[in-house]
């Protein structure tokens, strides 16, 4: 059996030849032994067994070396598996036992290094999905964020936090960083408002204010989504965005909307609504204040003669001068086109007196002049006290305006305060004149609603028509509701005019099914009795009696209406849009920064007042302001309708400006019937 052969057998048939060479050298050695004892020495037995000795070791040295080079190798790949080198294959010389053991360790090494691949690829694809949010986070121009209660305590932001407010993103994690930095005034409401959201878990959007590291204030607008966590307590996940630069152009659409462009006086609806703050003051601390209504005698001899441009410098030089007589706490505004307004917040019945006649001295003083000629410059005043005379706004004008009436009868340049007899006269003019005309005009049957369609500018499309009152006068001719509405508001009869309009108007939707021409209808309500109850269960059983479509119907409200009664407003307006009804805010634009609140009337169209759309094609504020509206508009997902669209100029720059919808009388004027067609001409010229 030659080395060779040995070291190609298995272990075990090597452990076995090695066992019986051993026993056969311990067998030589006895031997030895025994002759050596029993015979004489002798040198050939000797010579003999240290061969089969050195025989033997060189046997066992060479089976020990051949049955270990594989366990080595096996030490060696493990050794290399141990420095990540899952390549290393281990491959035996011979057949042995060590093969199955080999086969486990290759494939063992096999699998980690595949494993190893996919997780590296796993690794790099996680790596780059990270780094790609991290740009997504970094990129968007809002600051992602985390936040828990109480508060706003953040427990992440991305890194435009420190854009926007310039603290580093460190600092915003800092406890209380939220309440340090936000307006002082503003943290009793915040917190109120942001429990009251997370608690319903409901998601919400909130504006205010914050302070930059630098000391200026930044508008916020943070979109919060809540969830809860396993104990139950909310997280807040969300954005925060800059809205400064929205925030102001909103603040200059308000101040474009409250105040009169060629005097910047205030206009009529902001001096109501300061009016009424006034009475509020006065009413709360006992006070007593004036309201005093300015008309100038001689304005529309003045315009006529000398011209519009003329007549402007007139009113402006009007404006100075009433202006100089008051003091700081006084309002002055212009109401109207010679009419202007002033609240005295505080003051005694002589002092309001004294004050107007200091206002006819200002305007007297000195003459305006206009080509070498003197141009007169007088007013009337009528002045009413409130609260005693009256505490509503509207009505305290009215009186002022009957004062005003009385002074000018008594001749120009004449004060007067209004008294009882006023009343009297003013009745006689307004309230029993059309007071009686309404019920007239009800009970005879003499209202009748024409329809206007409006239209998609883009297509010419009709999508509905707005249902307008009229009224059938004496000789049958029409009288349009700008004579009656205000009366009828005023004297309480608007409810009996609003149930009659809704009740042939829901009859006219479901007549129009019956026909298989179905009408989509707008009905305005008045303010006056908006989020009414009686009015929203009159309305929703109207809709069923006549089986008309719910989806069919939209209610217009004006703006300020609705802003003034807002929380009822939403309850209306959500209980009817339940039922599939619309809902537009009318006359936008007038109202009193109702801009802020738009977000929180869920209204499903703008109808931009008329005045900013019949100059758009000549005047570049009506331009800029309308634009600021759709803007707006877009960025709520509202869309706009325009009236007023006079002629295919204002079309055309409607369609310029991304104005979704018009009416007008250059699209159709309003009409006792519908329009036969869907389609109406935006291309006519003329
Ligand atoms: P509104 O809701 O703003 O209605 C639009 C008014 O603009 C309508 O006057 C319409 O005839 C008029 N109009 C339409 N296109 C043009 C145009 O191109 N140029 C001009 N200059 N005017 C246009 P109308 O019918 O005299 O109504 C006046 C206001 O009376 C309405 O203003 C609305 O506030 C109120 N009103 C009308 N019908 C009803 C009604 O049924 N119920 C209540 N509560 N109010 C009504
Ligand atoms: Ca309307
Ligand atoms: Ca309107």
């Amino acid at each position: 059996m030659t080395v060779k052969k040995i070291i190609k057998m298995k272990l075990s048939t090597r452990l076995i030849v090695l066992v019986v060479v051993l026993q056969a050298v311990m067998f030589i050695l006895l031997a030895m032994n025994n002759a050596f004892q029993s015979m004489q020495y002798s040198e050939e037995i000797f010579t003999g067994a240290l061969m089969g000795v050195v025989i033997t070791l060189s046997l066992t040295a060479a089976i020990t070396y051949s049955m270990t080079a594989n366990l080595r190798k096996l030490e060696i790949a493990a050794k290399a598996m141990s420095i990540d080198q899952l390549e290393f294959k281990v491959e035996l010389e011979g057949k042995g036992e060590l093969d199955d053991l080999t086969g486990t360790f290759n494939r063992l090494a096999q699998e980690l290094s595949e494993a190893k691949k996919a997780l590296r690829k796993e690794h790099e694809a996680l790596e780059r999905e990270s780094r790609f949010m991290q740009a997504l986070l970094d990129g968007i121009d809002a600051v992602v964020m985390e936040a828990r209660l109480p508060g706003y305590q953040f427990t992440f932001v991305s890194r435009e936090a420190k854009n926007l407010l310039g603290y580093a993103v460190s600092d915003w994690l800092k406890p209380n960083f939220w309440v340090d930095n936000i307006q002082k005034e503003d943290v009793i409401w915040l917190k109120e408002t942001i429990l009251g959201h997370t608690e319903k878990g409901e998601s919400f959007t909130i504006d205010f204010r914050m302070s930059h590291q630098q000391g200026h204030t930044i508008w916020v607008r943070a979109i919060n989504s809540v969830e809860f966590d396993e104990d139950q307590r909310p997280i807040i996940r969300g954005l925060i965005l800059d809205i400064t630069e929205q925030k102001t152009a909103e603040d200059r659409i308000v101040y474009l909307a409250e105040h009169d462009s060629l005097t910047g006086l205030i206009n009529r609806r902001r001096f109501q609504n300061e009016l009424e703050r006034s009475i509020a003051y006065a009413e709360r601390y006992q006070l007593q204040g004036a309201v005093l209504f300015v008309d100038l005698d001689q304005f529309k001899y003045v315009n006529d003669t000398y011209g519009h441009q003329y007549g402007d410098e007139y009113l402006l030089d009007v404006s100075r001068r009433l202006f100089q007589v008051l003091r700081r706490t006084d309002i002055l505004g212009r109401l109207g086109g010679d009419e202007f307004g002033v609240v005295i917040p505080k003051c005694s019945f002589e002092e309001a007196h004294t004050v107007a006649l200091a206002m006819l001295g200002a305007l007297a003083q000195e003459s305006m002049e206009h080509d070498g000629k003197m141009v007169p410059v007088s007013a009337s005043i009528g002045v009413a006290l409130f609260p005693t005379q009256s505490a509503v706004p509207a009505d305290l004008l009215a009186k002022a305006d009957a004062a005003m009436y009385t002074a000018k009868r008594k001749g120009r340049a004449q004060v007067h305060i209004f008294s009882d007899d006023d009343t009297e006269l003013w009745n006689m003019q307004s309230k029993i004149h059309w007071e009686e005309r309404i019920r007239w005009a009800l009970a005879e049957d003499r209202f009748v609603l024409f329809y206007q369609p409006v239209v998609e500018m883009r297509t010419g499309l009709i999508t509905h028509y707005e249902v307008l009152l009229r009224m059938r006068g004496d000789n049958d001719q029409m009288i349009s509701p700008g004579a009656f509405i205000d009366t009828a508001e005023r004297f309480g009869l608007i409810r009996e005019i609003d149930s009659w309009v809704v009740d042939q108007a829901i009859k006219t939707q479901a007549q129009s099914i019956k026909d298989h021409k179905p009408v989509s209808l707008a009905i305005n309500l008045s303010g006056k009795h908006f989020g009414n109850l009686n009015m929203l269960d009159y309305i929703k059983d109207t809709i069923k009696t006549y089986g008309a479509d719910p989806q069919s119907l939209m209610f217009e409200v004006t703006e300020t209406e609705a802003v003034e009664n807002l929380s009822k407003a939403r309850g209306f307006i959500d209980s009817l849009r339940e039922i599939g009804c619309q809902f537009a805010l009318d006359d936008f634009g007038i109202g009193f920064s109702s801009f802020h609140y738009l977000r929180n009337l869920p209204v499903d169209y703008i109808k931009i007042d008329g005045s900013f759309v019949r100059g758009l094609h000549v005047d570049t504020d009506d331009r800029l302001f309308v634009k600021a509206i759709v803007d707006l508009a877009k960025g709520l997902n509202i869309p706009c309708v325009a009236e007023f669209v006079e002629n295919s100029h204002i079309a055309d720059v409607l369609i310029e400006l991304g104005v979704e919808l018009g009416q007008g009388y250059y699209l159709a004027k309003p009409k006792a019937e519908f329009i036969d067609g869907v389609i109406i001409d935006l291309h006519k010229r003329g």
